[in-house]
């Protein structure tokens, strides 16, 4: 028999009534959409518990209930409304254009009998690990069918499956909109308004709205935000005040009926030039222990410690350049179960320089369900400003040890061999009269040489960091002529000063 043809999608366009009815038994039920509420996020819903009983899961029929944590979008066209669930992974697949190719009687099926979906990503995993355990040379792909009896395993139709045209995403793409918490710690000076996590926070809100134009059950963006200014001088209790108030907010998130799966958590602070610490209050630093201790809590980081979570320091770079701060900072990492933290590594961090890239993190690792490695050239490529000021550090668990990451931004004419150029020629101050020459045969060495007339300033750039050639480091390349270095474990900074 052959696949049915996209001709089959005019039949369930003339059905009468909405789309398949949500009832039924399997994971392949259909799910009823709830839109057409105005969405409504406030503080006081998000974090307030509710009564289990009225919340509106109760207008799902009792058997999708197992499906409410999947995502609420298709992950092949990222529509919504009647949405098939897999049976292995949180994904989901449309009705109304990806499978609109089932006839009226073939939905009758699904809905009547025992079945159960699997999504084309699955499919595709199934086809590559039975090729890998079978040691065949190359892949061997088979037809798609989707629905398969629960009794037997065997496809419910005869013939496979095609999926509408509108599909356009990767196979490992996912929408997934699980509960999130957005968490912004920030002295009183440096604003949440504008902010990175605000933003985020906006970018992802579209995703956990989209289907049903409000927040569904078991699929929550919450965001929060917390002053602190610990100047002991002022108000001798104020630590224990602001423990007060970081208790509070963890037992009104820990009584709502939010399961939080994962947080991404922001620390707007100074850091001190001398020592590395961050900045408790306007006026004072204090060592990262304290700082984690005092401001973001121990009570919050241990309701923190068991969610999947990401933290980005939105301070200066003195702290990473310490080494000593730095251990104390994977010492952290280690003792609370942070599972991704970022840093900064520029003298004065212009805080928004790093808003793209931390969208474009949340975006490809919170939302579409990538690992930071596979999603890191896509972020990086988001990243040239941040790159021409900063170089970003990355420490992340994985079982139980702490990785580190650098990751550099080198441009031959924009950041020759990781390096800023100079405004201005410091002996003739004439503006941007470098000619700057990247040696050909190592792209970490160049020279920078005044072309004003009468000026012989010249001056060789080398890699801000030393780099052994047995390290570990791999190359992302941004657009035609810049790269991402991104080199894995402990580097030294380079002692001498380039310019
Ligand atoms: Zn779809
Ligand atoms: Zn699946
Ligand atoms: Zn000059």
């Amino acid at each position: 028999m052959p696949p049915r043809r996209a001709a089959a999608i005019q039949a369930v366009k003339n059905m009468s009534g909405p789309g398949p009815v949500a009832a039924g038994k399997g994971k392949g039920t259909a799910r009823k959409s709830t839109g057409g509420t105005a969405p409504k996020m406030t503080l006081k819903r998000a974090l307030l518990p509710v009564d289990p009983l009225d919340v509106d899961m109760k207008e799902d029929n009792p058997g999708s209930l197992d499906v409410s944590f999947h995502d609420q979008a298709c992950f092949l066209c990222r529509g919504g409304g009647y949405l098939a669930c897999c049976s292995t992974c949180m994904r989901s697949v449309c009705y109304e254009s990806c499978l609109a190719s089932l006839v009226p009687s073939e939905l009758e099926e699904i809905n009547t009998k025992d079945t159960y979906f699997k999504c084309p990503a699955c499919h595709d995993d199934t086809d590559r690990e039975k090729s890998k355990k079978e040691k065949k040379k190359k892949v061997v792909l088979t037809p798609y069918y989707g629905f398969y009896l629960s009794a037997s395993n065997a496809p419910l139709f005869n013939g496979p499956l095609l999926l509408g045209p509108g599909s356009f995403t990767t196979a490992r793409w996912r929408e997934d909109t699980s509960p999130l918490l957005v968490f912004h710690f920030h002295l009183p000076s440096l604003f949440d308004k504008g902010s990175a996590p605000r933003v985020v926070h906006e970018r992802l809100l579209a995703n956990y709205l989209e289907s049903t134009g409000k927040h569904a059950t078991n699929h929550e963006i919450t965001y929060q935000d917390c002053t602190f200014d610990l100047n002991q001088d002022n108000n001798p209790n104020v630590v224990d005040m602001h423990g007060k108030h970081v208790e509070n907010l963890v037992k009104l998130m820990e009584e709502s009926r939010i399961n939080f799966k994962r947080a991404l958590i922001f620390i707007s602070t100074h850091s001190n030039d001398n020592t590395g610490g961050l900045y408790a209050s306007e006026e004072w630093s204090s060592e990262i222990t304290e700082f984690f201790e005092c401001v973001i809590t121990t009570k919050f980081l241990r309701y923190i410690a068991p969610l999947e979570s990401t933290f980005f320091f939105l301070s200066c770079g003195s702290t990473v350049n310490s080494p000593s701060v730095m251990s104390e900072m994977e010492s952290m990492v280690q003792k609370y179960h942070i599972n991704n933290l970022f840093l900064f590594d520029a003298k004065a961090l212009v805080r928004d320089f790093c808003t793209p890239f931390i969208e474009a993190y949340a975006g490809s690792v919170m939302l579409h369900g990538f690992s930071v490695s596979a999603a890191l050239t896509m972020i990086l490529q988001n990243s040239q400003y941040l790159g021409m000021h900063a170089h970003i550090v990355r420490l992340s668990l994985e079982n139980g040890a702490v990785l580190k990451e650098t990751m550099v931004f080198i441009h031959p004419s924009l950041k020759p061999a990781g390096n800023l150029i100079p405004t201005q020629c410091w002996d003739c101050a004439r503006i941007r009269s470098w000619d700057v020459k990247v040696n050909p045969d190592n792209e970490l060495e160049a020279t920078l040489k005044c072309t004003g007339e009468g000026c012989g300033v010249e001056k060789s750039l080398t890699f801000p960091f030393i780099l052994d050639k047995k390290m570990d480091h791999t190359k992302h390349q941004i657009g035609r002529n810049g790269k991402w270095l991104v080199i894995k474990g402990e580097v030294q900074k380079r002692k001498e000063k380039n310019i």
